[in-house]
């Protein structure tokens, strides 16, 4: 078993599907490890997206990000990394394989409902972002 970080975006916090969202993907699997509701400032955004600070997306994507609460969680599964990915589908939801959190919830290729870590090494990085160690205290992994 391993451990990812999915984050809920503003948008589908917004429009009430968070919980299907947990829903849906502990009935696929996924064990919730730990999880809460933030609201990320601008500096925080910007940091966690670094990785496509060139972009042309990344000032609306940041905007995006911060314009509501989000809801990070830890999530365990087999090969989580990869089996996260595969359960939230492509990143614009018109390429979303059906029945994935992204064909299910989310709205176009920015407002995507659902992030998801894309390495092993990102999830690590990603679950320090946002969790302290003694928030996941007694859990595996
Ligand atoms: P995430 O990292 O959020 O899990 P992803 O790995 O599927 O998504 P990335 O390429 O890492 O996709 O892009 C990060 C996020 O930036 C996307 O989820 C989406 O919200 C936004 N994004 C990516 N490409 C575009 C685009 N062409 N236009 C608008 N927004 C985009
Ligand atoms: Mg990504």
């Amino acid at each position: 078993m391993s451990l990812t970080l999915a984050i809920i975006k503003p948008d589908a916090v917004a429009s009430g599907s968070a919980g299907k969202i947990i829903a849906h993907l502990e009935e696929g699997g996924f064990e919730v490890h730990a999880l809460r509701m933030t609201r990320l400032s601008l500096a925080q955004a910007r940091e966690f997206y670094a990785a496509h600070s060139e972009r042309p997306f990344y000032d609306s994507l940041v905007e995006f990000m911060t314009s509501g609460p989000v809801i990070p969680m830890v999530l365990e599964a087999d090969d989580a990394v990869p089996a996260l990915r595969g359960a939230i589908g492509a990143t614009d939801p018109a390429d979303a394989a059906e029945g994935t959190v992204r064909n299910l919830y989310a709205e176009s290729k920015e407002r995507n409902a659902i992030h998801a870590s894309d390495s092993d090494e990102n999830a690590r990085a990603e679950i320090g972002f946002f969790f302290s160690t003694h928030e996941r205290l007694g859990l595996s992994g």
